[in-house]
């Protein structure tokens, strides 16, 4: 199995429009943060999580051709905004593409994209073609890939869902994770976690925060991901432990 973090990046994005802060104007690489996203790839089957507002630029980064099914972690536009560009796939595949989201998170796929789900008027004669199954707490399959949703809370009051597949487990925007979440962490070869920045935040974990949870896990190795321009690469990898580090995009691991 092969892991890409297409995206590390938080909301806006690294470098951040109207910024001129020291990590926005970086030439380091690992300072050019996407909206978050992780791939994943089998030998016969390729997934995503989340299609953030760069969807169609990591597709293209990474030469993904096929895709068989799209996995959300919430509703935020950050990671539904790239919905729209799942075409290209429809074209190749000639099929509908499955999509695994929360009861609440296909409801705001459909607000936010009607005509994809045939309750407004097209306004064009390509739409999305999808077929949405609502996942919840139990395990399912895309492929071959088994998924194992981690229940987690985002702010007060929003639930996402992290995603255990085998040894890796990817638990990005939340700043809650309770304790039967937390035993479905165990033994773990890669966490990738929340990790917005050192200061305090409503709805992310910082990164003492998400140090303090990969204590608890004991993961063999940690990537911090959802990463805003507060965090230079090099400067924060410096006060890291060694088996913790900032992800960066096109990070690619195997398990
Ligand atoms: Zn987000
Ligand atoms: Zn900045
Ligand atoms: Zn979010």
């Amino acid at each position: 199995m092969e892991f890409v973090v297409l995206g590390s990046g938080t909301s806006t994005g690294v470098p951040s429009v109207a910024c001129e802060c020291v990590t926005c104007t970086s030439t380091d690489p690992r300072d050019k943060r996407l909206r978050t996203s992780l791939l994943v790839k089998s030998s016969t089957t390729t997934l995503v999580i989340d299609t953030s507002m760069d969807f169609r630029q990591q597709m293209l980064r990474n030469m993904v051709l096929d895709l068989h099914g799209v996995v959300f972690t919430h509703h935020h536009f950050d990671h539904i905004g790239g919905f729209d560009d799942i075409r290209p796939y429809n074209f190749r595949s000639e099929a509908p593409m499955p999509v695994y989201a929360l009861q609440e998170t296909i409801g705001v796929l459909k607000s936010t994209f009607p005509y994809a789900f045939g309750l407004v008027e097209p306004t064009g004669p390509s739409v999305p073609s999808i077929a949405p199954h609502v996942i919840d707490t139990d395990p399912f399959m895309v492929g071959d890939i088994e998924l194992l949703p981690i229940p987690m809370g985002h702010g007060q009051a929003m639930r996402v869902n992290g995603y255990r597949i085998g040894g890796m487990a990817y638990c990005t925007d939340t700043n809650f994770i309770p304790p039967s979440s937390m035993d479905l962490l165990k033994d773990l070869d890669v966490l990738i976690i929340d990790g917005l920045r050192w200061e305090r935040h409503p709805t992310h974990f910082t990164v003492s925060e998400a140090l303090n949870i990969v204590s608890i896990v004991r993961p063999k190795i940690a990537y911090l991901t959802h990463i805003a321009h507060q965090l230079k690469h090099a400067e924060t990898e410096a006060r890291l432990p060694p088996y913790v580090n900032l992800a960066y995009d096109n990070l690619i691991f195997k398990l």
